[in-house]
């Protein structure tokens, strides 16, 4: 379509700060870009009419990383790299909680907890205990994070530093808070090619957006956009079961290395999540969808090691997308003159997204 002459004035403005992808990662980046920099124009687009990635569809766990998670990490990566990613986490909730309000997001400071059906890996988490405990300390200042015990008399790690959240209701106060400070929105708006030297950000539409700076926070949808970053897609499923009585499963829960996690919503429901392991090679899509080999896994779980009563029925399930790099460590880094890529949280971004939009900001 022909442009008018009256709307040249709105399609030819320049934006000090364009983010692409209003996730939590996005968001973050455009508010405390915002708060540095009070006058500048900055503009969030997104594809969807809301964010539609992994910041709305997550399990809404507000975690740092269990015994297993870091002993598997460990095989990994180096000590050093470990414990910078778990202070990296530990700050970037101390971050969400602070800049947008227990209350608002509905933060509840449960503790998590790591079950373990299998004795030998328990005892190996267990005699990790106090060396984990150690780089807490270090890190934090936190004693005695982590303590071995028992939960229905399964073997466990207990984690008192986590919680749990409502995802919903976090991206709907940042939202609230960047129309708040004046950093505009477009959703609906597919980017599909950009010019990093230069500030110009295409639209699916041909139109034209320009940036003194460009940062993308598409996570899992990098590649289309920046081909060659190695960011793999992982799909993760969810669901969350009607009312039960009597539901014995409170807090957050993991399990085998944090690849199967479950918490209460409300009193009465329990969400559950994960499983990739079961079926990898499917669920390195960036294709929502239902894998039910998958859904009959985490069912049979629910029946055979959470021993939710009988009849108990699935209300809601959904899927997201996550985006992970080789070694789990995310990408921020100048990709052109103007630009920056922040993405690749790597399954844990509820604890990471805040503070890493934050440094991502603070790298304009
Ligand atoms: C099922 C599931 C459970 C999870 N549970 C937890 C949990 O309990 N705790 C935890 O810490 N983490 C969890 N995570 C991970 C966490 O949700 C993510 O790491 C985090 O939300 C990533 O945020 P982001 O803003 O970087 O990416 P996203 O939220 O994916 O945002 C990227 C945005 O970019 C937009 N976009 C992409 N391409 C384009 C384009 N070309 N043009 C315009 N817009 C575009 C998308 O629409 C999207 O809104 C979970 C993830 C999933 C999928």
């Amino acid at each position: 379509m022909l442009q008018s002459f009256w709307e040249r004035v709105l399609y030819e403005q320049k934006y000090d700060l364009i983010v692409v992808g209003a996730g939590l990662t996005g968001q973050s980046t455009a508010l405390f870009f915002k708060y540095k920099y009070p006058d500048a124009r900055v503009l969030v687009a997104d594809r969807g009419f809301y964010p539609i990635g992994a910041s709305t569809r997550n399990a809404g766990f507000a975690c740092f990383g269990t015994v297993g998670e870091h002993l598997a990490d460990l095989e990994i990566e180096t000590e050093e790299v470990v414990k910078q990613r778990i202070l990296r986490r530990y700050k970037g909730l101390q971050l969400l909680r602070e800049t947008l309000g227990e209350d608002t997001i509905d933060y509840e400071h449960t503790g998590g907890v790591e079950i373990f059906t299998d004795t030998a890996a328990f005892s190996v988490a267990r005699d990790h205990v106090p060396k984990f405990n150690a780089w807490l300390y270090d890190l934090t200042g936190e004693e005695e994070v982590y303590k071995a015990h028992s939960y229905l008399g399964i073997p466990a790690i207990y984690n008192r530093e986590e919680g749990m959240l409502h995802p919903g209701k976090l991206i709907k106060e940042l939202y609230r808070q960047n129309v708040e400070l004046g950093i505009e929105y477009r959703w609906n708006t597919i980017i599909n090619e950009l010019d990093l030297e230069n500030g110009v950000v295409f639209t699916e539409n041909h139109e034209k957006l320009l940036g003194e700076h460009i940062v993308i926070a598409t996570n899992a949808f990098t590649e289309k956009l920046l081909p060659g970053k190695n960011i793999t897609p992982g799909r993760g499923y969810v669901f969350v079961t009607g009312e039960m009585s009597m539901l014995e499963w409170m807090g957050t829960f993991h399990y085998n290395k944090g690849y199967i996690y479950f918490r209460n919503v409300g009193d009465d429901r329990l969400l559950i999540g994960g499983a990739r392991d079961v079926d990898y090679q499917t669920e390195e899509t960036d294709e929502f969808g239902v894998n039910d080999t998958i859904k009959k896994y985490l069912v049979n779980f629910s029946n055979e090691v959470l021993e939710l009563p009988q009849g108990w029925t699935i209300e809601q399930e959904w899927s997201g997308i996550m985006g992970f790099t080789e070694t789990k460590s995310p990408y921020l880094e100048k990709v052109g003159k103007r630009t920056v890529l922040v993405a690749g949280l790597s399954g844990m971004g509820v604890a990471l997204g805040m503070q890493l939009g934050k440094e991502a900001a603070n790298t304009i």
